[in-house]
């Protein structure tokens, strides 16, 4: 109970596995001031904006009642840290949301855990808002993934390369169990600790599940959730095996972005040094990460180790041809439900070789399912190329209506995140609401909204890096 408000907050995790929650409080935020609120979803959690707005707000910031850090452990960057954990986050318990199933709710920034190592525990206002707009424009573009309740700031300087405005965001999750939690309670030794954690993430997530099935059911989440990725152009950066959850959704908006040019190679992430997590190579890195989640699980898929790793093999191989058939589906349902493997394959050399923005073209394609091919070839440098392809799809009766419903005309565009940050970070909040008011609405076109469609200019994204 807060003041006269009384919210219901369970702890269904750390009751299940007490050994990997560590009661924790958040740090004291003298003077937090709302920076953005999530009202449908704070509705849609029992919770009353205008309460959140004013007295709530210690509440959002993990003032009213203590959490809990979650340990983890992962692969980053293909090598293993036993232990990681929310350094600078708190799961403050769970709440029941109107579809009736459980949600985290779950601090970030909020002060340094005991999973803190070397790091200050606390989060700046730009990386918080970019999670935020982030999260909600992959939510309003139907794929899974964590949600933003609020953004709140501290107050507080935080000492990055330069000092920066402090806050915390709140964060809400189907779960925060990731295939690094698995490895975690695996290299604890103890099967008693695996066997808990997997049975509190099958009656979450999977009810009624086998542990094989549970296995096989993350595959399918995963593979269908990379598709999802690949079809919008999101890159998520850092997909180390601690930032893969077992629900399927999107977790850990650190340097993602949304490519521009067409490029299977592109990185945006300045610490993706060797590229390890490409656009194109993120359906092979969900595959190793699955792997990894094998190895945690295999005690409980049988007892007799050989059999163990022969049912993991066997689910594992699922992933290939569920990823591919997910990624070719959504790929024609992107053409207007026209054209086959081989077309798919060819518009995307045309598209790699041109340079060709990836949101622009498909949104623009319509036109030309409707006879004006003009706005989609404009982009194309090799128009015999472009009007070759454009000839041999519209010869299979595209469907622009359907089109137009699976193409988005806003996201996240990365000198609009830019600008948006920037502009927040400085005080001022029209950029990222104007920002967020396009792309939680991607489809069809709206007026006044040309500049939120618009690619961005070359000479920024020549240099262009998240941090
Ligand atoms: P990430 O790369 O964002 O998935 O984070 C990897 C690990 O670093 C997690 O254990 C985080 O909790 C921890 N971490 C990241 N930033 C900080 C910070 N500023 N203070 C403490 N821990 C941090
Ligand atoms: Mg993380
Ligand atoms: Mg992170």
């Amino acid at each position: 109970t807060v003041g006269t408000v009384s919210i219901s907050l369970s702890s269904d995790f750390a009751r299940a596995v007490p050994e990997m929650a560590v009661s924790w409080e958040a740090a004291r935020v003298p003077q937090p001031a709302l920076l953005v609120l999530n009202e449908p979803l704070a509705k849609e959690l029992g919770l009353d904006p205008a309460w959140l707005r004013s007295d709530g707000l210690p509440f959002l910031v993990g003032n009213e009642a203590p959490g809990v850090a979650q340990a983890y452990a992962g692969h980053q960057f293909g090598g293993y840290s036993p232990r990681l954990g929310d350094g600078r986050a708190l799961l403050l318990g769970e709440l029941t949301h109107a579809d009736g199933h459980l949600r985290d709710l779950h601090l970030k920034g909020s002060g340094r855990t005991p999973f803190a190592r070397g790091g200050d525990g606390l989060a700046a206002v730009g990386p918080m808002l970019r999670e935020y707009v982030l999260s909600e424009a992959m939510h309003a573009l139907g794929i899974p993934t964590t949600r933003s309740l609020a953004v709140v700031a501290t107050g507080a300087v935080v000492h990055r390369e330069t000092p920066l405005p402090g806050a915390v965001l709140a964060r809400v999750a189907s779960s925060h169990l990731r295939v690094g939690s698995f490895q975690y309670a695996r290299n604890t030794g103890d099967p008693d600790l695996l066997r808990r954690l997997a049975d509190h993430a099958i009656a979450r997530h999977y009810p009624g599940s086998t542990y094989l099935e549970l296995f096989e059911q993350v595959v399918a989440a995963q593979a269908a959730l990379v598709a999802q990725w690949m079809l919008v152009g999101f890159i998520h950066g850092v997909m180390n095996t601690d930032n893969m959850t077992i629900s399927g959704e999107t977790i850990d908006y650190g340097p993602c972005a949304f490519m521009e040019a067409y490029d299977p190679a592109t990185v945006y992430s300045s610490i993706d040094h060797r590229g390890r997590y490409a656009y194109g190579n993120q359906p092979i890195i969900a595959e190793w990460n699955l792997a990894r989640l094998a190895e945690a699980l295999l005690p409980l898929f049988a007892d007799d180790e050989d059999r163990a790793v022969s049912l993991a093999v066997e689910a594992l191989r699922t992933f290939e041809g569920q990823f591919e058939r997910a990624w070719l589906d959504g790929l024609q349902a992107k053409l207007g439900g026209a054209g086959d493997v081989q077309l798919v394959k060819d518009l995307l050399a045309l598209m790699h070789a041109n340079h060709v923005d990836f949101t622009s073209f498909f949104h623009r394609l319509s036109a030309a399912a409707r006879g004006d091919a003009e706005p989609a070839r404009s982009l194309f440098l090799d128009l015999a190329g472009i009007d070759d392809w454009i000839g041999r799809w519209r010869a299979l009766a595209p469907d622009a209506d359907a089109m137009d419903r699976v193409n988005p005309v806003y996201v996240p565009r990365n000198h609009l995140v830019e600008e948006a940050l920037a502009a927040g970070s400085a005080g001022d909040l029209g950029p990222l609401e104007r920002l967020l008011e396009a792309v939680t609405a991607p489809y069809g076109e709206r007026p006044g909204l040309e500049y939120f469609a618009a690619p961005a200019p070359q000479d920024f994204s020549a240099t262009y890096q998240t941090f």
